[in-house]
């Protein structure tokens, strides 16, 4: 006899799927991480190509400025009649210093910056002066010459330059040395000026010159480009570009001996990146990568978990094959059995060959649901599954139904109860309705103990009609309620019992009360044991049009009369 093969996927092969995928996802965390690597690298050389330009930069700025500020110191020391303090007259400024502001002192509106003087070295006494500045800073010009031009100013000097801080604010002083023909300092001519006013129109200037190669920049101006700042050696900001870009590609230059220490800092704004490196700053590909990263795990995870559903409904579909024929042998082997037994005359008595036939029927009956199960289900599977509904007596049909299941209850001393109202009509499909109820009623028998009471009734529920049935065994745990629908599967009490199954019987039940659309779940039962309930849509009642519902009875004892109530939350699992 041909032996039915069914799909089934391999150990061996299972386990080299999954390490592929594992690998193939491995595959693309590496290639993230060298795609990550490599625009790292291009943006480390793109910013490393930026700061050389901001260093560059700020040299020519330093350089620059530097050249400047002595220039301009030049032009004012050597202003004619100067060097002798001659009258105020007779000197210009030099535009850059005389934009500067005048403040008023002393009554009179003079130059803010400059304050000329001559300071007789020996007796360290200013003989003339022009200009205006505060006392104290009158007397560090006396103090600091005076010991400078000693010990400090080189003969072969042309002219030198100091600044300090007086109060909070950095002063210059720019002098010539006079000598007497021994070499003695006698007389020094020079001014001095608060250095932030008067240096900043030069730095000013310059930061607006052309600090990188115009090949590189094009006709860009710096402010977009660039921003410049000068700090003093104590951190004194002396000038600062209006527009200032955040310090994060800068170049530096300081003179640390020129003007008590001077740093000139540029720093080059990043969306400008484009016009000086070609192209630009590469922005981080990280979030990206990560997101595809985590898109290709999902992805694997998602084709792992289907690998293993894919498992599992093969292992079911193996077990079903074996249960099923378990299942399917063990009626077999009685109808076999009592028919040889008939068959070969050896019964004692007329009852016993009675007996023999109704385990025949009962077990060829049991045969016929069995097959009907699978039937059903395989049309289901493939989408065939059609109903033929028409208007049924609900309690009627449930009765029959239960009648016909008698000599199988009977086998397991079973008692069947009946709570049906009576005069409730639905449209439904009589043999899909018969093999719900007989597959409830089989699992009720089957998981219950031998002896019990199961109980079947009907009741009309709003516009639907219910029935239910009931029995005394171990029940069905909450966390399992959701699960025991799904096909092939079973317990792991009754998966390990001797009680035979197959696990499609309730798949078989969801799935033709679905078709109706009505619902069914379980509960527990008030005594122990399950309750399942099956809603179905649609019904009338013979009250409706003036009939009389009559009470429930008990198909085993047709004349105990039993009271209908109507169990069941209404909390639909299904
Ligand atoms: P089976 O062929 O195994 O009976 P079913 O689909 O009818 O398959 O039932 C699925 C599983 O649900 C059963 O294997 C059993 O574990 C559990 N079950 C069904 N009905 C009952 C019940 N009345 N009492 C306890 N457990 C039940």
């Amino acid at each position: 006899m041909p032996t039915l093969q069914l799909p089934r996927i391999r150990q061996p092969r299972l386990v080299l799927l999954v390490a592929l995928l594992i690998l193939s996802f491995a595959a693309t965390a590496v290639l993230a991480y060298q795609a990550q690597d490599a625009a790292r690298s291009h943006r480390v050389a793109a910013e490393r190509a930026l700061r050389d330009y901001a260093s560059f930069a700020a040299m020519n700025f330093a350089v620059h400025s530097k050249e400047a500020l002595y220039g301009t110191i030049t032009s004012v020391l050597y202003q004619p009649g100067e060097m002798g303090l001659g009258a105020p007259t007779a000197y210009t400024l030099p535009k850059s210093v005389a934009r500067r502001a005048t403040i008023t002192c002393g009554g009179k509106v003079v130059d803010s910056t400059l304050y000329f003087f001559r300071l007789e070295i020996p007796d360290a006494r200013i003989s003339r002066e022009r200009g205006c500045v505060p006392h104290v800073v009158r007397a560090w010009v006396v103090d600091t010459v005076s010991v400078h031009a000693k010990h400090s100013y080189k003969r072969a000097q042309e002219y030198a330059t100091v600044v300090g801080t007086v109060g909070a604010e950095p002063y210059l002083i720019a002098y010539v040395l006079k000598r007497d023909t021994t070499g003695k300092p006698t007389t020094a001519f020079g001014f001095a000026s608060p250095f932030i006013p008067f240096a900043k129109p030069t730095f000013k200037e310059i930061a607006h010159w052309w600090l990188l190669p115009p090949s590189l920049t094009g006709e860009v101006k710096n402010d977009s480009i660039l921003s410049a700042r000068v700090t003093d050696s104590e951190g004194r900001v002396l000038y600062a570009s209006a527009l200032q870009y955040p310090p994060k590609i800068t170049g530096e230059m300081s003179f640390p001996e020129t003007f008590g220490g001077l740093k000139f800092s540029i720093a080059i704004r990043p969306e400008a990146a484009g016009t000086l490196v070609i192209g630009g700053l590469p922005r981080s590909r990280l979030p990206v990568l990560l997101g595809l990263l985590a898109v290709c795990g999902t992805l694997v995870i998602v084709a792992l978990m289907q690998l293993r559903r894919e498992y599992e409904l093969a292992r079911l579909r193996s077990d079903f094959i074996s249960s099923i024929s378990h299942e399917l042998r063990t009626p077999l082997a009685q109808v076999r059995m009592f028919a040889e037994t008939l068959l070969l005359g050896r019964v004692r008595s007329e009852q016993e060959a009675r007996r023999s036939l109704e385990i025949i029927d009962q077990e060829a009956r049991r045969l016929t649901h069995l097959v009907e199960n699978v039937l059903q289900f395989s049309r289901a599977e493939r989408n065939l599954s059609r109903l033929s509904p028409e208007p049924t007596d609900i309690a009627g049909h449930v009765r029959e139904t239960a009648e016909s299941f008698g000599p199988i209850a009977a086998a397991r001393q079973v008692q069947i109860r009946l709570e049906l109202t009576e005069g409730i009509f639905a449209t439904v499909d009589r043999g899909a309705l018969r093999q719900t109820l007989l597959n409830l009623l089989d699992n009720a028998v089957k998981y219950g103990p031998t002896g019990e009471v199961v109980t079947i009734g009907s009741a009309r529920v709003g516009d639907d009609v219910r029935i239910w049935v009931e029995d005394r065994g171990p029940g069905i745990t909450e966390s399992e309620r959701d699960r025991i629908w799904d096909p092939f599967y079973r317990l792991q009490r009754d998966a390990n019992s001797a009680i035979a199954g197959s696990g499609i019987g309730l798949s078989v039940v969801r799935q033709l009360i679905r078709q109706h659309g009505g619902s069914v779940w379980v509960e527990d039962a008030p005594n122990g044991g399950a309750r399942f309930l099956v809603e179905l849509p649609g019904a009338t009642s013979r009250s409706d049009r003036g009939g009389v519902t009559s009470p429930a009875t008990d198909a085993s004892m047709p004349d105990e009369a039993v009271a209908p109530a109507v169990p069941g939350r209404g909390g639909r699992s299904s």
